[in-house]
């Protein structure tokens, strides 16, 4: 038995690559920003849409939970394919008149990312805090969305790790005190602004107690990191049912990032390469297919002389801003159904300066 034991975990410490796949569970976090039809197309779904989107969760059977379920279901490897979380980030107005009616009227548990700013100053844009505490006697839940709403991952001209790290640690601070002045139970969780992280900042917001969303889509699934959980973002253009139920039929592509380590590129950079180690699991590598935001697929190259390694690389360099490279494979189990890893890129100005919006 010992030697077994032993034998065990020698395998496990020198072996590169990742483990099989443990369970087949999956569930789904759905981002959106405006629910209206007055707001900008890019970040807005029409209250007739939500609609509809809320009628197929019912029809379908899905169990719309609270986003600490499906987190607590994520870290215990307890996910059971049928939860959805649903989530708005940035506490607009039509969050408050237009989405929650309609949650509400259902019972359905929803959260909200609060960057505070934009609720201190109160604008007219944005909820306000009766509205937020209304919303979370209510079955809403809020999380922390920075005080600044800024590019977090960004460092100004001239600042030092440790300037940057205390003034981005002073953000979210700032907001958590906010919202632990104003509601009643605020969420430890965290959803960065415009999806943007690097290892420098998820570093930072786990060492603030914290596990973190971005805005790459993708099912949850175990080996998913906790400080850079998938949202499914539903607006203009990905908002029809056909989207909805696509993103719905996927499981999460459980891979290793090789390289490279962070997705900040130089300015003015080729197109990255992307290596992956994809794990076992029930999908056909043999079929799997990377696309780039904008660009099409990618190409792929398997390394020959590393299992189930490839490297994946658009064919054109990326544009100035945030771009994605999303890898795909049919289930062997399961018609229509597809894993999926969509994976960050941050390109910043030709000057090095990080871009607007
Ligand atoms: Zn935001």
């Amino acid at each position: 038995m010992r030697s077994i034991l032993l034998v065990f975990l020698v395998t496990t410490i020198v072996t590169t690559s990742p483990p099989a796949q443990t369970t087949e569970g999956a569930a789904w976090i759905l981002l959106y920003h405006h629910v209206s039809n007055t707001t900008p197309e890019a970040t807005s779904i029409t209250p007739e849409m939500f609609d509809e989107h809320l009628d197929f969760l019912a029809r379908n059977e899905y169990r719309v939970v609270s986003l600490s379920e499906v987190v607590t279901r994520l870290v215990s490897d307890e996910l059971d394919s049928r939860s959805v979380a649903i989530t708005f980030d940035d506490a607009y107005k039509s969050v408050y008149t237009q989405a929650f009616p309609r949650l509400r009227e259902r019972r359905w548990p929803f959260t909200i990312f609060v960057n505070t700013d934009a609720v201190d100053r109160k604008s007219n844009a944005y909820v306000s805090w009766a509205q937020l505490r209304e919303m979370e006697q209510a079955g809403g839940s809020i999380g922390n969305h920075s005080r600044s709403h800024a590019h977090l991952a960004a460092h100004r001209a001239n600042e030092s790790s440790e300037q940057w790290r205390a003034r981005v640690s002073a953000d979210i601070v700032h907001a958590r005190q906010r919202l632990a002045a104003e509601l009643e139970q605020p969420l430890a969780l965290f959803a960065y602004p415009y999806g943007e992280f690097t290892p420098e900042l998820t570093a930072l917001v786990r060492s603030l107690g914290y596990r973190a969303f971005g805005q790459q889509s993708g099912p949850l699934g175990w080996g998913v990191a906790e400080l850079a959980i998938p949202r499914i973002p539903l607006a203009h253009g990905f908002a029809d049912l056909a989207s909805l139920s696509e993103k719905l039929r996927t499981r999460h592509l459980p891979v290793r990032v090789l390289q490279p380590a962070s997705p900040v590129l130089q300015p003015n950079a080729a197109a990255p390469t992307l290596e992956l180690q994809i794990a076992t699991g029930p999908f056909d590598l043999s079929q799997l297919a990377c696309y780039v935001s904008n660009q099409g697929r990618a190409k792929l190259n398997w390394r020959a002389d590393e299992p189930r390694v490839v490297q994946v690389k658009a064919t054109r360099a990326l544009p100035v801003g945030r771009s994605k490279y999303t890898c795909t494979a049919p289930a062997t189990n399961a018609p229509g159904v597809y894993y999926w890893y969509s994976h960050l890129w941050l390109q910043p100005q030709p000057d090095g300066s990080w871009y607007d919006g």
